[in-house]
């Protein structure tokens, strides 16, 4: 489940426990007398900070007495003659010393003499259902070596292999930035971005900057969430019962989104794309070069988002670059059917190829269905439960009940029950396995949208996430 539950929700409104300007926030179900957890390791907490197995903690100011009086200080020289001392406000608050030693968001710090180091002890409440960080008036940093274990045992921490780790209560591994090596801050902003620097470079963020007053969620179902002020997830893992996540945190966030500027357009948009002159006609006049065939043997740079998509769709599906058939076009008017009796709306697209040409298959799946009369048909269905439906084939080189792997090459292409050689590719929900063209009675173009799936959108689907 994404959202925090009510209940929660409700008692985050009435406690909230403010412990210092450098603790975290955080809700319990309900507060119990606070547990002495033990003593403090300030100079353990500066070895973890500062990567410095010299480093030592000191209280530069005799007058502050307080958790956020001490420092750290690293060495300058090796020997350790000289120290450089970290002045910076998060440096060594003890109330943050306890918090990393004792993988507690809600530790407290009291001292019987505030200038002796080993008098100070680290105290906690219960550990919360919900652990939020939020960075309220300052960036919230944490520093490899820090942990955080809520009450369902699910463990994110931030490794000193600088790798940003979610466990589930099995230890088992089931979310990674992939930041091993490089990250050596984690940053709750006040801008409402989660980051993770290296060598003061972004390595990875959770890319909801513009949000402010965010707040991070490590929750009890497993889910590590973003949430905006009016309690909307706007960025998650999807991690909830402990499942492994659908992507390395890193990976995805590093590698650019495929046309992202797509990502905004709805339904109609693409359909009216992809039956555009300008979209499609366009770029076959003016950025094709026309070879033996009376096809494009090469693209010339595609200018528009329709033909990049045509290309590289067209390019998964041969191997190279194929011609669009001005024949078919996804549920237009002027592509309305009425083949051997049977009435609809053009669900898939043509794509112009030689007879023979091979055919790859986009995805893995199971072969639902081949059946060379009268189209020339090819059903592979995914995981997804979609029908990814080849016609007008001249060979099928896959069986009807086995498995294939996306990239294999699975038919080739013909004429069968058409007039012009050429590919049909259609995708369809799981009932559909013949495609759009099925039954003899005539269908509304909102029936044919509910059946087939925009070939086009669904591609970059695919190639965007
Ligand atoms: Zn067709």
């Amino acid at each position: 489940m994404l959202a925090i539950s009510k209940t929660s929700k409700r008692i985050l409104a009435v406690i909230v426990v403010f412990l210092s300007t450098f603790t975290i926030i955080l809700m319990t179900a309900s507060l119990v007398k606070a547990a002495d957890l033990g003593g403090v390791d300030l100079n353990g907490f500066c070895r973890y900070r500062y990567m410095n197995s010299n480093a030592i903690a000191t209280r530069p100011d005799p007058n502050n007495q307080g958790a956020a009086g001490w420092k750290c200080k690293v060495p300058n020289n090796t020997g350790g003659v000289d120290f450089k001392e970290f002045s910076d406000a998060n440096s060594s608050s003890i109330v943050e010393v306890c918090n990393w030693q004792y993988n507690r968001a809600n530790a407290t710090a009291q001292a019987l003499n505030f200038g002796d180091p080993y008098s100070w002890r680290c105290y906690g409440d219960v550990i919360p259902t919900n652990q939020l960080i939020r960075a309220t008036n300052i960036n919230k940093n944490y520093y490899p070596g820090r942990k955080w274990i809520n009450d369902t045992g699910y463990k994110l921490e931030f490794q000193t292999d600088r790798n940003l780790v979610l466990y589930n209560p099995s230890g088992k591994a089931i979310w990674a930035t992939g930041t091993n090596g490089a990250a050596d801050m984690l940053s709750v902003q006040t801008d409402g971005n989660v980051v993770l620097y290296g060598g003061g470079k972004a390595l990875w963020a959770t890319n909801t900057s513009g949000s402010n007053g965010v707040y991070f969620a490590i929750q009890s179902d497993g889910n590590l969430v973003v949430y905006n002020t009016n309690n909307r997830p706007i960025f998650s893992t999807g991690t909830a019962g402990g499942s492994i996540g659908r992507f390395s945190a890193a990976a995805d966030w590093s590698r650019p989104k495929y046309l992202e500027t797509l990502a905004s357009w709805t339904d109609f948009q693409w359909e009216d794309a992809i039956n555009s002159a300008a979209d499609i006609n366009a770029i076959n006049k003016d950025n094709f070069n026309f070879g033996s065939f009376g096809n494009i043997t090469s693209f010339r740079t595609p200018v528009t988002d329709m033909g990049i998509i045509y290309r590289d769709l067209s390019t998964d599906l041969f191997g190279n670059e194929k011609r669009f058939q001005f024949t078919g076009a996804y549920i237009s008017d002027d592509y309305y059917k009425v083949t051997g009796g049977v009435y609809g709306y053009h669900g898939g697209i043509d794509i112009a190829a030689p007879i023979g040409t091979e055919v790859k298959t986009l995805v893995s799946g199971k072969v639902v269905l081949v059946e060379m009369k009268p189209w020339g048909m090819l059903t592979i269905q995914d995981a997804n439960g979609e029908n990814h439906i080849y016609k007008h084939l001249s060979q099928v080189l896959v069986s009807q009940g086995g498995s294939v792997t996306a990239g294999q090459k699975v038919a080739k292409t013909g004429i069968t029950g058409t007039a012009v050689a050429h590919l049909h590719y259609e995708i369809t929900r799981k009932e559909y396995i013949y495609g759009d063209l099925q039954t003899p009675t005539k269908k509304t173009k909102e029936e044919a949208r509910q059946r087939t799936y925009n070939p086009f959108k669904n591609y970059w689907v695919m190639r965007h996430i």
